[in-house]
């Protein structure tokens, strides 16, 4: 039977879940649910039926699994756990630090109502998890490395978007090749902040504007700039649509390990990602997951679970046989 697949929000995330289950045969849009007056959100399929939160517990029997597509700072907290009492859910929860007390609520919630969730599914949370725990399972003895980018940094464009005289801003988070190159040696080395990634900025200007002050602000900047090297370019407002209206990312997992009786042998582990859309990647992720978390369901299972949890032939439409004969 098809899995009927709802999204809660519809901003970049809701989009990408929509067409991502555009590939997956075995699943169905059945609504997008929102906050905003349904009348206002267009989305791409126009068969799919747009419903205001207030009115979700109608659909409690008709939605094998719901995907929260909210920002993790203020929405996922609240909606996951809340959704957790009707629904089976999944989120792509990205505050690292918060993850356990998101992870206690989610459990709480969905052990309590039968449901199950799975939380922190996409990339950073997600496949650079497994990622990380794949090696540091075989190669005790060794050092991660997580490098991110080249790649769109939200909160770091915001950031520079309220300085005074700024129009419009991208901050683009890019590794150092020397430091990488360094890592892959096996070479195990001791990188500060500064050595891993610079920090590039395209800023349009508001009329006026003094562009040597605007630089100043940007690269002094706490917790954001001052402790990279940052590069400010200044384009106009043709220029930003047509090269940086993108949301390119992707980033490199490696973990450089040792073997042998005398620590004698190097092992060099890396998992990386090109994505030219973070968001339409992340939301495949979360659609394979998704998947997961009905047939676990229907298995019985039920409370809270992440990346960790699910073995890897439950987010494939195909059964075991197909799998070992194709894919071992
Ligand atoms: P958006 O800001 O695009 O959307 C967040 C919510 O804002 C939507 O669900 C929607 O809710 C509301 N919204 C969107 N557009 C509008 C609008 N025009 N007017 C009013 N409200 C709007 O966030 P993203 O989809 O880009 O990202 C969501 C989260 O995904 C991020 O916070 C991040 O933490 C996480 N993420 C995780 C990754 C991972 O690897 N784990 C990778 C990438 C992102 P509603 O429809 O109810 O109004």
């Amino acid at each position: 039977m098809t899995i009927r697949i709802g999204i809660l929000g519809y901003g970049n995330l809701g989009r990408g879940v929509e067409c991502a289950l555009e590939k997956a045969t075995d699943m169905e849009l059945a609504a997008v649910f929102t906050r905003r007056d349904p009348a206002q959100v267009k989305i791409a399929s126009a068969h799919v039926p747009v419903v205001n939160v207030k009115n979700m517990a109608d659909w409690k029997n008709s939605i094998d699994v719901l995907i929260l597509c909210g920002g993790s700072a203020t929405d996922l907290p609240v909606q996951t756990p809340e959704m957790a009492g009707l629904f089976n859910v999944i989120d792509s929860f990205d505050t690292h630090a918060r993850i356990p007390e998101h992870f206690a609520a989610v459990d709480k919630a969905a052990k309590a109502s039968g449901h199950l969730g799975i939380i922190s599914v996409g990339w950073d949370p997600g496949l650079f998890s497994l990622a990380r725990l794949y090696s540091n399972a075989i190669l005790p003895d060794g050092k991660d490395y997580t490098f991110w980018g080249k790649g769109v940094s939200q909160g770091h464009s915001d950031a520079i978007r309220r300085i005074p005289g700024v129009k419009n801003a991208k901050q683009y988070t890019v590794p150092v090749e020397a430091a990488l190159e360094a890592v892959r040696s096996g070479s195990q080395p001791e990188l500060t902040t500064r050595q891993k990634h610079t920090r590039e900025c395209y800023v349009v200007l508001e009329e006026g504007a003094d562009p040597k002050a605007v630089e100043q602000a940007i690269v002094t900047m706490p917790n954001y700039f001052d402790e990279y090297d940052t590069t400010v370019h200044f384009i106009d407002e043709e220029e930003f649509r047509k090269n940086h209206s993108g949301l390119a990312h992707g980033g490199f997992v490696i973990r450089s390990g040792v073997t042998g009786h005398n620590r004698e042998h190097k092992h060099v582990v890396e998992f990386s990602l090109k994505l030219d859309s973070n968001p339409e990647f992340t939301t495949s992720v979360l659609v394979a997951y998704a998947r997961a978390a009905h047939r676990l369901h229907q298995e019985g299972r039920t409370g809270c679970l992440t990346v960790f949890d699910v073995a890897p032939a439950y987010l494939m439409p195909e059964d075991g046989e197909y799998l070992r004969a194709h894919m071992l």
